[in-house]
């Protein structure tokens, strides 16, 4: 395997990178001292809010860009941090006056508009917790979380309103306001117009005394494993999102930085919103949908350094066939960062092909809080692999006991429990109303994430599967992100989710489902091809025995194939909680 690592040379980066020696780094980094490139507030404490904008303003970066808005019909927007301070310190004096205290939820459902970004700031200033929704959920999934979140006021525009909160405000007595970002009057005492709000509010506020363990963010997970999980977080987190800022992103001030997730999902919060602007760097948001073309031509025009996106979208930019870098002039761009999935191999080698740049994969979960485990610019790539530990972070591959107990697997190589040793500043605090939930997930000092792995000899982490998606066949444990690598080698397949299908004589009979390239149509012939290309790759224990096409897998709204509902289909199961389905 080592001939396809991709080997990194320091003289190669047009930036120095911020860490160099991982090994070096990894053992002399502490969080004391990642809390000291903090200010605090001025009345003591810490907020994100403050750390993320207000610090800035009152110094060297103040007419600095924070945020440039790229409206899907060619509109630019451009919000300095000295304007983020003042908008934001507007909509904290609202929520203020409107009656909000510290830990009141306020739920934002709205397209990726300056107001949502603006509102994040200003609800975390007024020590209110941000709940970012999906804005494309339906009534009954935004139904849930409002409810199961105690929402006290929503932040949302007339279009959505309309179609999505009318069918199902009955049902919401404890929700005290509704904001609507685009109307310029108000409709009724409790639904109001935000600009009306914000004209009258002044853009003075001083945050108050914020305690690093106050509630700051809560998050629904992707429910690609089932029901969504509400996922607490503190402002404390920031400290994850400063460290991971520095390392994986590698980010410097001069970086323009485009996240691509949306802040309905903890990606584009923790890396879309708060880490950027915590290291002073422009943030550009996207309010368009995937496009190619489009997204080629932001890296393009606005000079893109640094570029946070996921493995759904790397995979739809590989089934076109085209030379970016022919066609566009990609050139500011130096380091491509992934999460969400397991990347394909195919991927990262794939990015150093057609964009010049490898694609770094990096691992983290809504509970984590932010990026644990990634491939650094400067640092070899496995391609496979999720890369190593960040520094702060402590990672393991474990083994359950019968006995309620872990042990460590020291071993290379060997299969188990990904786990995280707990006292990183941004592993979640609370499952909301799911204790028992939340406290099985720890043993000892050890967070067990859900996920399986292994560890090779140099401490590079592989991602086998989740634990839940694992599949036993003959004797054999096989993880479908292996097959559906390598199925992905081939040259018809676009994507491909692997599942277990029940089988009386083997346990599970490895089942796989494809989506093809353009320019490749579903045939018997096809079929015995990939099972055949299976077997030759993988040898006949692990290879799919089964294939299926289908022109698009089932995914989450994030942008996960749901491995649980392709099973639930074969089986014909009840498809369980499908809140989250992409339409
Ligand atoms: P739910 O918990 O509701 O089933 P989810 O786990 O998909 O949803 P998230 O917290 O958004 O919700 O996703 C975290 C999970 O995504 C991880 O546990 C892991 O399974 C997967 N994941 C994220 N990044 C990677 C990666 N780089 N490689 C492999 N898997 C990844
Ligand atoms: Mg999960």
């Amino acid at each position: 395997m080592e001939e396809k690592w991709i080997k990194k040379r320091v003289e190669d980066f047009p930036v120095q990178p911020n860490l160099i020696d991982y090994n070096q780094e990894y053992k002399t980094f502490s969080w004391e001292e990642a809390a000291s490139n903090f200010d605090g507030l001025p009345s003591g404490g810490l907020n994100i809010a403050y750390e993320a904008i207000d610090r800035h303003a009152n110094g060297l970066l103040a007419d600095k860009t924070a945020l440039l808005w790229l409206g899907q019909n060619g509109e630019r927007k451009v919000y300095s941090f000295a304007k983020m301070k003042k908008q934001s310190a507007k909509v904290a004096n609202l929520l203020k006056s409107l009656g909000l205290s510290k830990g009141d939820r306020v739920f934002t459902l709205a397209p990726r508009l300056p107001e949502l970004y603006i509102s994040v700031i200003g609800i975390l200033k007024n020590q209110n917790v941000i709940c970012p929704l999906f804005s494309q959920f339906g009534p009954e999934p935004i139904l849930q979380r409002l409810k199961r979140g105690d929402a006290k006021v929503l932040l949302t525009t007339k279009k959505l309103f309309k179609k999505k909160i009318t069918p199902i405000l009955e049902k919401l007595p404890q929700l005290r306001y509704i904001l609507l970002l685009d109307a310029n009057e108000h409709e009724s005492e409790k639904i109001l117009s935000f600009s009306r709000l914000m004209d009258e509010s002044s853009d003075k506020f001083e945050i108050p005394y914020t305690q690093a363990e106050d509630m700051s963010v809560l998050h629904f997970t992707s429910g690609t494993t089932g029901m969504p999980k509400g996922v607490v977080h503190v402002h404390k987190a920031v400290y994850t999102h400063w460290m991971s800022g520095k390392y994986v992103l590698d980010l410097h001030q001069d970086d323009i930085y485009w996240c691509t997730a949306d802040p309905g999902w903890v990606t584009g919060t923790s890396y879309g919103i708060i880490t950027p602007w915590i290291h002073g760097v422009t943030n550009i948001v996207d309010e368009g949908e995937f496009d190619a073309a489009r997204w080629y031509k932001i890296l393009q025009d606005e000079k893109v350094t640094v570029w946070y996106t996921a493995p759904t979208a790397i995979r739809r930019l590989m089934r076109i066939d085209s030379e970016p870098t022919k066609e566009f002039n990609l050139s500011a761009l130096r380091l491509i960062q992934s999460v969400g999935e397991p990347l394909n191999p195919e991927a990262v080698i794939w990015g150093k092909e057609k964009l010049n740049l490898p694609i770094h994969d990096n691992w983290w979960q809504t509970e984590t809080g932010g990026i644990m485990i990634a491939n650094l610019i400067s640092q070899t790539i496995r391609p496979g692999s999720m890369g190593r530990p960040l520094p702060g972070i402590e990672a393991a591959i474990v083994q359950q006991n019968d006995d309620g107990t872990i042990t460590e697997i020291t071993q290379p190589n060997k299969e188990g429990d990904l786990a995280l040793k707990i006292g990183f500043p941004s592993i979640f605090r609370a499952y909301l109303h799911a204790q028992e939930k939340y406290d099985k997930c720890f043993i000892g000092d050890w967070y067990i994430s859900g996920d399986l792995a292994y560890k090779d000899e140099d401490g590079y982490f592989w991602f086998v599967g989740r634990a839940d998606d694992i599949i036993k066949t003959s004797g054999h444990m096989v993880g479908p992100f292996e097959v559906e690598s390598i199925l992905m080698e081939h040259p018809a397949v676009a994507e491909a989710g692997v599942i277990g299908k029940p089988d009386e004589m083997i346990g599970q009979l490895v089942k796989a489902f494809v989506s093809l390239k353009s320019g490749y149509e579903p045939s018997d012939e096809l079929k015995r091809e990939l099972i055949g290309f299976g077997r030759k790759k993988l040898g006949v224990a692990v290879a799919p025995k089964e294939i299926e096409f289908q022109e698009n897998l089932p995914k989450t709204r994030s942008g996960k194939i749901m491995r649980r509902l392709l099973k639930a289909r074969e089986m014909g199961l009840p498809e369980g909680d499908i809140s989250t389905l992409e339409d």
